[in-house]
């Protein structure tokens, strides 16, 4: 827990946010300014920087977090329409908050990288 950290605040539930799915390991809440109809943010119960940091910490919580995104793309009933999976890692890719997240995006047709 880093009491400076928006995520490790809410995951201790000191915030609010809607939770849509729990694990021993990970925590997953709605996104306060969705990008997509469905956009939900999957993070490790501990302290990261960003995904090469939790990979390089604890490579089993990579897959921890990913497979919490197949169940609540199960849940949200995007598993056969699809979805997007994403990490924005440092400045450039617009990380603004520095635990890490997966964002996890769908419920419409997404626009396609490069196109
Ligand atoms: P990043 O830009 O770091 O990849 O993603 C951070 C995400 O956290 C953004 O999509 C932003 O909307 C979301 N966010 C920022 N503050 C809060 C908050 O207090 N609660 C929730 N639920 N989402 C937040
Ligand atoms: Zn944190």
């Amino acid at each position: 827990m880093n009491p400076a950290c928006l995520f490790c605040r809410i995951i201790a539930g000191e915030l609010p946010s809607t939770v849509v799915h729990e694990t021993a390991t990970t925590f997953a809440f709605r996104d306060l300014h969705p990008q997509a109809r469905t956009h939900i943010l999957i993070v490790p119960r501990v302290h990261f920087t960003d995904a090469v940091d939790l990979a390089k910490g604890q490579p089993e919580l990579l897959t921890d977090i990913t497979l919490a995104a197949g169940e609540i793309a199960e849940q949200e009933g995007l598993a056969e329409p699809g979805y997007r999976l994403v990490f924005n890692t440092g400045r450039d890719a617009g990380q603004t908050v520095f635990h890490v997240h997966m964002h996890l995006l769908g419920g419409e047709q997404l626009g396609h990288f490069g196109a």
